[in-house]
C-alpha cells in the first residue's frame, strides 16, 4: 500500500475525492489537517499542494506503534506485539486479518454484554465469528463456544487466534444451520437487516430463557431488530448504545 499525506492549504477533500479516486485512490481520509491517501501501486500525483509520499514500512510501522491495547469490560485487547503489564483478562487478537480486534464499538459492546451474562458453563453461539474475538472471549470465561462464519477465509485465522490465547472453542464455516442447539446465549455482530432474517433461527437455537445479544446495529435502523425480534416472543432486556451503534438483548 502507498500512501500519500497533503499537508495543509487545501479547502476540503471533496475537491479532491474524484481526481484522487481516478488516479487509482483505494481510500482517502481527513485527519488533522492533512489529507491521506492510499494506492495499491506508486503513481505520480499531478496535483496541487505539497504531497509527501510515506514509505511502505514507515506506514506499517507507524500503524502498529499507533494500534493502542482496547479496553472493553474485563477484557484488554492486545496485539501479539504489544507488551501489557495492567489488570484485565487478556485476548490477543492479530490485527488486519479478518473483522474484530477490540476497536470497534461493537465488537466492545458485545465483549461487555457477554462478560456480564457470566458465562462460565454455558453454551455460547458466536454468529458471524471474523476474527473468533468474541467465541474466544467466551472461551476464555469457562464457556463452551462455537464460532460460525459464512466467509471460509476467517476460520484458520480465528483458529490461530484462539490458539494464541490458549483455549480451542470451536469455528465452523457457515451461519446458523452450523449450528447444534440449545444455546444459553447467542452473540451476534452483524447489521440489522440479517438480524431480521435469523430472528426465527435465533427463538430455534436458543434454550428457553436464553439471550440473545445483537449487535452491528446501527442506532436509526433498531427498530427493524425490534420488530423482528418481538415478533418471535423474545423480551428486550437492554439496549447499550456507543456514538452511532447499539446493542439489544432479549430474552427467549
Ligand atoms: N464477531 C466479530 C466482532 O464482533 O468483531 C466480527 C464481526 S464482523 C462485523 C461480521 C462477520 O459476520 C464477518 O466475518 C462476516 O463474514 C460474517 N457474516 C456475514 N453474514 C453472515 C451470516 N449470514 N452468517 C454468519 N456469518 C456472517
Amino acid at each position: 500500500m502507498h500512501v500519500f499525506i497533503l499537508r495543509g492549504n487545501f479547502e476540503t477533500l471533496d475537491a479532491y475525492v474524484p481526481r484522487l479516486f481516478d488516479l487509482g485512490a483505494r481510500g482517502l481520509e481527513e485527519k488533522d489537517g492533512e489529507v491521506w491517501a492510499y494506492f495499491p501501486d506508486r503513481v505520480e500525483l499531478p496535483l496541487p499542494g505539497n504531497w509527501q509520499e510515506l514509505p511502505d514500512e514507515d506506514w506499517l510501522e507507524a500503524w502498529k506503534r499507533d494500534l493502542e491495547p482496547a479496553v472493553a469490560g474485563p477484557f484488554v485487547v492486545l496485539a501479539p506485539w504489544h507488551e501489557w503489564r495492567g489488570d484485565g483478562l487478556t485476548l490477543v487478537i492479530e490485527p488486519g486479518m479478518a473483522f474484530g480486534t477490540g476497536h470497534h464499538e461493537t465488537t466492545r459492546m458485545a465483549l461487555e454484554a457477554l462478560a456480564a451474562r457470566e458465562p462460565a458453563g454455558k453454551r455460547v453461539l458466536d454468529v458471524g465469528t471474523g476474527s473468533g474475538i468474541l467465541a474466544i472471549a467466551a472461551a476464555r470465561l469457562g464457556a463452551e463456544a462455537l464460532g460460525v462464519d459464512t466467509d471460509a477465509s476467517v476460520i484458520p485465522v480465528a483458529r490461530e487466534n484462539a490458539r494464541r490465547n490458549g483455549v480451542a472453542p470451536e469455528f465452523r464455516v457457515g451461519s446458523v444451520e452450523a449450528a447444534d442447539p440449545p444455546y444459553d446465549v447467542i452473540v451476534a455482530n452483524l447489521y440489522a437487516e440479517l438480524h431480521a432474517e435469523l430472528a426465527s433461527a435465533y427463538a430455534r437455537l436458543l434454550a428457553p430463557g436464553g439471550q440473545a445479544l445483537l449487535t452491528g446495529v446501527l442506532a436509526e435502523r433498531e427498530e427493524v431488530v425490534a420488530r423482528a425480534m418481538e415478533a418471535e416472543g423474545f423480551v428486550p432486556q437492554s439496549r447499550c448504545r456507543d456514538g452511532d451503534w447499539v446493542l439489544l438483548s432479549y430474552q427467549r
